[in-house]
């Protein structure tokens, strides 16, 4: 099974990915723990993108088109994936679609995860406060800007995914379990359809 879950900063993606990892056993390609697992290890694209996104912007396109398709290449993603944080802008939609097809695959659901931007800001203070502030991007002003370049950038990812009619898009209010059951639903629903 591959899946896309899209969603803004603060969403729950990660947490319903780890879900599904579990339930399907499938692995969880989440694009921000990569780059920020390239910072640590002080690579090149790494330490560049740790200045990109401590800022909230993003990572150039051709960087992270280059990442996912090195990354879905390894054998680790036979039984399948889930893309967590990409695509990010409607260029990385339409490189991905150009992957999947040079590789002969294709994506089973693409689930978009709704949430209120004000509650966002909320959970993300939260998530600050919780981890005691290991991730920079988190601070007050740069949710901000996450959030904004959400609206600018990504949110068009969802809306390039509806009009071809292969987008479920879930209600993300309520608890993890229920959140969890309702892209339980919709994957089921997608596979019927
Ligand atoms: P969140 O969704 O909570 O903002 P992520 O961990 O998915 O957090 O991403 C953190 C940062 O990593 C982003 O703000 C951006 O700078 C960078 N990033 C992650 N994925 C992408 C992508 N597909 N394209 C560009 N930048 C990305």
């Amino acid at each position: 099974m591959r899946l896309i879950l899209l969603g803004p900063p603060g969403a729950g993606k990660g947490t319903q990915a780890q879900r599904l990892v579990a339930k399907h056993g499938i692995v969880q390609l989440s694009t921000g723990d990569m780059l920020r697992a390239a910072a640590s290890a002080g690579t090149p694209v790494g330490l560049r993108a740790r200045s990109i996104m401590d800022r909230g912007d993003l990572v150039p396109d051709d960087v992270m088109i280059e990442i996912i398709a090195d990354r879905i290449d390894q054998p680790d993603t036979a039984n399948g994936f889930i893309l967590d944080g990409f695509p990010r802008t409607v260029d990385q939609a339409k490189a991905l679609d150009h992957l999947l097809d040079e590789r002969g695959m294709s994506m089973d659901c693409i689930v978009e995860i709704v949430v209120d931007h004000e509650i966002l800001r909320e959970r993300i203070a939260g998530r600050a406060r919780e981890t005691g502030g290991s991730r920079a991007d988190d601070a007050e002003a740069t949710v901000a800007k996450r959030l904004e370049v959400y609206r600018r950038q990504t949110a068009p990812v969802a809306e390039y995914y509806r009009q071809r009619g292969v987008l479920k898009a879930v209600d993300g209010m309520g608890s993890v379990d229920e959140v969890g059951a309702r892209i339980d639903q919709s994957l089921r629903a997608g596979t019927d359809a």
